[in-house]
């Protein structure tokens, strides 16, 4: 962080929002204003180049088609790999997930390159769309509450050694690989298949970010009342017999 401000970065509205992804960006924004944080949101769409001094990069989901354009230019463009190499973190969903792997299945059905951000491997999975609800154990080192989501996709994610899964499913598909694993992070690098946005109903990844990119163990309370009602109402509804 520079100047006391906290740059948050959008990355290509234009291709990738298909799912309320610009929810993310509210929340991360909302969450730091609330610690009393000057915050300077940039949105960058797909013709404009990847500034590289950002403090929190945001990639959500999308189409096939759009998948493979913003695969395209983000690899032309290079600035996300520079911003990650300057420490900057870096939050992804769905297709945004995949393209930070190392490669994914296009909407041609070819293998296209990723920028290899994150040590996975996407593949269109065989089987049925995983569409529907997710109730996730997040990973036990970040010591966070349960996610919630909503994930609808085709590929399947496996992961390599230096990535680790996000989260465990107790209910929905996660990487589709069939062992109950759910998105993948490295030290500053996340991606999950939960849905649009995310983190408007699990604000402790946003506090995750911005803890990692102020680089702080602590962030002051907010009222979470909200957050916490719908998590217990989720759990409760994945819990009850069918
Ligand atoms: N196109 C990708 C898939 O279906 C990602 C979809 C999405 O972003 N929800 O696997």
């Amino acid at each position: 962080m520079s100047d006391n401000q906290l740059r948050v970065v959008w990355i290509y509205p234009d291709l990738l929002s298909t799912y309320g992804d610009q929810g993310n960006v509210l929340v991360v924004e909302r969450r730091a204003r609330q610690r009393g944080l000057d915050v300077a949101r940039l949105d960058v769409r797909s013709d404009q180049p990847i500034p590289t001094s950002g403090d929190i990069y945001l990639i959500g989901g999308g189409e096939d088609r759009p998948q493979r354009l913003a695969a395209e230019r983000l690899r032309r463009d290079g600035g996300l790999h520079r911003a990650v190499g300057n420490g900057a973190i870096v939050f992804s969903v769905c297709a945004g997930y995949q393209i930070l792997g190392h490669e994914f299945i296009n909407d041609l059905g070819q293998r296209e390159a990723g920028l290899g951000l994150l040590d996975v491997v996407s593949v269109r999975g065989e089987g049925e769309r995983c569409v529907g609800d997710v109730l996730a154990d997040i990973d036990q080192r970040l010591g966070l509450p349960p996610l919630t989501g909503f994930e609808n996709h085709q590929g399947v994610t496996h992961l390599g050694p230096t990535a680790r899964p996000l989260a465990k499913v107790r209910l929905g598909n996660g990487n589709g690989t069939g062992d109950g694993t759910e998105g993948a992070y490295n030290d500053t690098v996340f991606g999950t298949y939960m849905h649009g946005p995310v983190l408007a109903r699990n604000p402790q990844i946003a506090d995750l970010l911005l803890k990692l990119a102020l680089d702080v163990n602590a962030l002051p309370p907010t009222d979470d009342h909200w957050y916490e009602a719908l998590r217990n109402e989720r759990i409760a509804a994945a819990q009850a017999p069918a």
